[in-house]
């Protein structure tokens, strides 16, 4: 992006202007090539740094979130991502016959264990096929590993490899890149190609101790989390994909609205229709963000967090530009620098990163036409974004900074929310009792240090003659006459009194 254009962009936002301002002088970016690093980062060794160097060409944005996680595992997820981009270098090149690709796709994850393996039988256009050409340096750093994670990035490269070649296997000459038909095979295919890496990096986050051990076997909410990245980049892409003859939005969504190929999606005098589509595309892809969600809530690392929680509301981001867009089937459509930028350094709490989606979810619902076929669906779908985000951070907390710095919650005593009365009694109940708990710790330490005299324990006959008195005084009639008459006493002496001073003032007044 040129200078001018990114001003013009920070005029017409400057918050957005302000942040990247804020964000070029507070962020501390790690340097990987910091010899201080060198234990964790590899970087003075050739094949490591050029490891480093495979993942700068090939992705810019996964690029920097994968530099900031958190000592070693920054290198691991280095190479885990260099491995998958050249396993997917083979699935995406249209060049390499069935009869090779195939095999290779399936037998991938053994050149994992193959010093010296390369292959060069990629395209010439093929821009990652450097990644293939030099594999050796990838599979001696990835020897360099510790087996735990050589374990786990074997398994997703095994699994991956597989998948991608079952959904290959079905391509035909005239269809060199098989459509994928029903919902479920979408899922399926997004699972392979994007499902796996979510399990992938949970299972190597949980090696690493950063995490908990059981985040690994988070399948379902790792798979989520994939899934929501990979069909919002199927839905971005549209127009690319469609110009290199391939597709991946699913048939039992396009075909409804008469479309016979995706190519036809891009024709201009049917845009009503393919709007449509798109648009079922993005209400498939928020079935997964409440998952994504969830995920977010289980991590404890700040670096991992940020790893995750970076990309997804990029996903809500680009879902929200995207949506309802009629150059989606014309150009790539990006979300603002300025804008990634706001994301990037909110992007640290699953709080914020909750509201970020739920501010998304409501731009695009309000960007719902009013003859949207699905509207129902839409309302349904971005309700629940907004009711995660009130069952997990109810709106009548909150949250301040203390005068000691650290943030503190309340509840908001002006909520006419129902659950703040409630919450409110919880917490005082909490408060007394954690009063009550001190103070006979308090006592007990005193009575320990023979300050004072330990009370007598009661005997069977005082606790008894004590329960009785109490039962007496429950099971004793309220006193109503005593009470009325006490009442009507008072009354009668005020009537006196009143008379007797409008006697005296007649008196003496004339
Ligand atoms: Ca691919």
């Amino acid at each position: 992006m040129g200078v001018v254009k990114l001003l013009l962009s920070g005029i017409a936002h400057p918050g957005e202007l302000r942040s990247m301002i804020g964000y070029k002088i507070w962020r501390d970016n790690r340097d990987i090539t910091d010899p201080k690093d060198y234990a964790a980062t590899g970087y003075d060794r050739d094949s490591m740094k050029r490891c480093w160097e495979f993942l700068d060409h090939t992705s810019r944005s996964f690029s920097m979130v994968i530099k900031e996680l958190e000592g070693e595992l920054a290198r691991v997820v280095c190479l885990f991502y260099l491995v998958l981009r050249a396993l997917d270098t083979v699935e995406d090149d249209m060049t390499i016959p069935n009869s090779v690709k195939l095999p290779l796709l399936r037998d991938f994850h053994l050149k994992l264990h193959e010093p010296g393996w390369t292959f060069d039988g990629s395209g010439p256009n093929e821009k990652d096929r450097g990644v293939l050409v030099e594999f050796d340096v990838i599979q001696k750093e990835f020897a360099l590993l510790d087996q735990k994670y050589q374990q786990v990035i074997g398994d997703v490269t095994r699994k991956m490899g597989k998948g991608m070649a079952d959904f290959a296997a079905l391509a035909t000459p005239e269809l060199p890149v098989a459509e994928v038909n029903s919902i479920a095979d979408y899922d399926l295919y997004c699972h392979y190609v994007a499902g796996l890496v979510g399990e992938g990096l949970s299972g190597l986050f949980s090696s690493s101790a950063k995490e908990r051990a059981f985040l690994k076997d988070q399948l379902t909410l790792s798979n989520s989390m994939g899934l929501l990245l990979q069909k919002t980049n199927i839905y971005r892409d549209i127009k690319e994909d469609v110009d290199e003859g391939r597709g991946f939005w699913p048939r039992a969504i396009w075909g409804k609205y008469g479309f016979n190929s995706m190519k036809e999606l891009t024709d201009e005098s049917r845009y009503r229709d393919a709007q449509w589509a798109a648009n079922e595309i993005v209400l498939d892809a928020l079935r997964h963000s409440c998952d994504a969600l969830d995920y977010l809530t289980l991590l404890k690392n700040q670096s991992v967090f940020n790893f995750v929680a970076i990309p997804a509301v990029m996903a809500m981001a680009t879902l929200e530009r995207c949506f309802m867009n009629p150059f989606i089937f014309k150009q790539n459509v990006k979300i603002r620098k300025g804008e990634a930028v706001q994301i990037i350094m909110r992007s640290t709490n699953p709080r914020d990163v909750a509201f970020m989606f739920r501010d998304y979810a409501r731009k695009i619902h309000s960007k719902v036409p009013k003859d949207e076929p699905n509207m129902l669906r839409f309302s349904i779908s971005c309700a629940r974004i907004e009711q995660w985000c009130e069952h997990h951070y109810p709106s009548f907390l909150t949250i301040q900074r203390g005068s000691d710095g650290k943030a503190s919650t309340g509840i908001d005593p002006t909520s006419a929310d129902a659950r703040a009365p409630l919450y409110l009694d919880l917490v005082n109940k909490a408060r007394e009792q954690a009063e009550a708990e001190k103070r006979e710790k308090f006592m007990e330490d005193l009575r320990a240090r023979g300050i004072i005299k330990p009370t007598e324990p009661e005997t069977e006959e005082q606790k008894r003659e004590r329960e009785e008195r109490v039962k007496k005084m429950e099971n004793e009639p309220f006193p109503y006459l005593t009470i009325a008459g006490i009442i009507g006493g008072v009354l009668a002496l005020m009537v006196a009194m009143g008379y007797g001073i409008i006697m005296l003032i007649m008196k003496y007044s004339d």
